[in-house]
């Protein structure tokens, strides 16, 4: 889903100077401003996080299709840091179940009910 943005000013992450919306570096300190994207196609109205098809949002909890549809920075993840760890996430109140495995998790809701979830890690995997 695509929706037009007015497009808004920007500040510099290093001076904090605001900058026009379409300023591709900063007018005080020449930082390159990141790139602002609206592409929400699969995508958290709020978070911009995959929905990957979930009816609600894995990590803020909101339901698809809602959500303020800011323009987002977006920001490759950066790959490197602790193993990822696999972890079981379930429902408290739809009792749904999922797995995954990643460095930090921050999966806090149900993609099907939008309750809160306990989440239990499982090491052992990358163990020595
Ligand atoms: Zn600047
Ligand atoms: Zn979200
Ligand atoms: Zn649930």
């Amino acid at each position: 889903m695509k929706r037009l943005f007015e497009k808004k000013d920007r500040q510099c992450p290093v001076c904090g100077k605001m900058n026009g919306a379409s300023a591709r570096y900063c007018g005080k300190c020449r930082y390159p401003l990141p790139e602002l994207s609206t592409d929400y196609e699969g995508r958290c109205g709020n978070c911009h996080k995959l929905l990957g098809g979930d009816a609600y949002c894995r990590y803020c909890g909101t339901k698809a299709g809602k959500g303020s549809y800011e323009p987002y920075e977006d920001i490759v993840q950066c790959v490197y840091g602790p193993m990822p760890v696999d972890r079981e996430h379930v429902c408290r109140k739809c009792g749904y179940k999922w797995t995954s495995c990643k460095m930090i998790d921050d999966e806090r809701f149900c993609p099907r009910c939008g309750g809160s979830v306990n989440v239990t890690e499982m090491p052992g995997r990358f163990s020595p």
